[in-house]
């Protein structure tokens, strides 16, 4: 197999893969209508629903051509029922995409906004539920990936069933990631793409879900002919293939992806990430510097770093000096307070960071910038 040059990217997805897994896309031509090729989604699709722990008599993974948000939009348009609103948990830019979304289509919402840098608070969350009947869906994403916020989803999602609703968790930062478990996690829908916690390619997207609530949704307003629920279940019911065409190479990484996820396992992968995210902490504190957000309710994948206070600083330029030298680090995206993110996402370990705070270090002496 040829080689190919390993870079480290810090960003938050999409992460550092195996050469295993982009080799994999190498294939004969295939038409994606093949009987071959259905087979080969059926077992991905399977393999997604034990990624989420989901029983595969009661949930579905429903795949879909587009990035991550993709999936955002086809929830928030297909799984709200006529006359009810949409509660998003919204602490965060991630959330308020769904808000965004919920505007673009002119859906009743409620946007309930709070710090981003804090955990939302469950009576208030819980208030607005008694207040407002006729909240049909509560949405929140697990990990805010702006920030590098873990929310507390389960009990979220408890206080939507306590109330009647259903439960819409974008895990797309954290599934494949953090352990998580859809029943236990109290959650009807999650989603994620190919290329963040499976390590594969961007192009791929999917919502693993309930079945009995899509049958439902069938009746609920069609919002979208590309994007609906509904419609891509049904077709997969139908023929075991994707309404409109599949991203077909990436399909075949993310099989490679799931063998390479399944190997490794749940437990150790998390461990490893876990492993990462502390070396990044290690770093940090070794220059000095502070980040944004309280250890305590940090995912453990995405670390916000406080700008140094310091007229040399300059992203773009320290960026460039490390991305050179196949580091790839990302800005910040807290409107409040200028930081910039380090991840511990993809295939990566605790030399990776090692290796990259020696880089980091030499940057920062180069542009004369003070640390400790
Ligand atoms: C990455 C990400 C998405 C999807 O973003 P795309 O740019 O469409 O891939 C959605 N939600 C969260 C929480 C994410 O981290």
């Amino acid at each position: 197999m040829q080689s190919i040059q390993r870079k480290v990217l810090l960003n938050p997805g999409p992460a550092t893969t195996t050469d295993t897994v982009k080799m994999a896309q190498v294939v004969p031509d295939i038409c994606p209508r093949e009987k071959e090729f259905a087979g080969k989604m059926k077992s991905l699709r399977e393999d997604l629903l034990k990624v989420a722990h989901a029983d595969p008599a009661r949930y579905t993974a429903v795949l879909f051509c587009g990035s991550g948000t993709i999936n955002i939009d086809i929830c928030v348009n297909s799984l709200l029922p006529e006359g009810k609103k949409i509660l998003v948990v919204d602490n965060g830019a991630y959330n308020s995409r769904a808000v965004e979304v919920c505007q673009y289509y002119g859906l009743p919402h409620i946007d309930l906004k709070s710090s981003v840098f804090e955990q939302p608070d469950l009576n208030r969350i819980e208030e607005t539920l008694k207040a407002n009947p006729d909240v049909a869906v509560v949405y929140c994403a697990h990990h805010e990936t702006g920030t590098g916020l873990l929310n507390p989803i389960r009990e979220i999602g408890a206080l939507a069933h306590k109330y009647g609703a259903i439960f819409i968790s974008d895990t797309t930062s954290s599934l494949g990631m953090i352990p998580f478990d859809i029943e236990r996690d109290n959650v009807d829908f999650c989603m994620a793409s190919a290329q963040k916690g499976l390590m594969a390619m961007s192009g791929l997207s999917f919502i693993i879900g309930r079945k009995d609530i899509i049958e439902q949704s069938k009746d609920y307003p069609k919002r979208s002919y590309y994007c609906n629920l509904y419609l891509q279940y049904a077709y997969f019911e139908k023929t075991g293939e994707m309404h409109f065409t599949p991203p077909v190479q990436t399909i075949y990484a993310t099989i490679q992806a799931l063998k390479e996820y399944f190997a490794e396992g749940e437990e150790k992968k998390f461990a490893r990430h876990r492993a990462v995210y502390e070396a990044i902490h290690r770093g940090i504190d070794k220059l000095g510097w502070e980040t944004a957000l309280p250890r305590e309710i940090e995912s453990g994948l995405v670390v916000s770093v406080k700008y140094p206070d310091d007229p040399n600083w300059n992203f773009e330029k320290v960026h460039d000096y490390c991305y050179e030298r196949g580091f790839t680090i990302y800005p910040g995206k807290i409107s409040t307070t200028d930081t910039f993110r380090l991840c511990s996402l993809g295939k990566i370990y605790p030399e990776d960071i090692e290796a990259f705070f020696t880089v980091f270090t030499e940057a920062l002496d180069h542009f004369g910038i003070r640390h400790n």
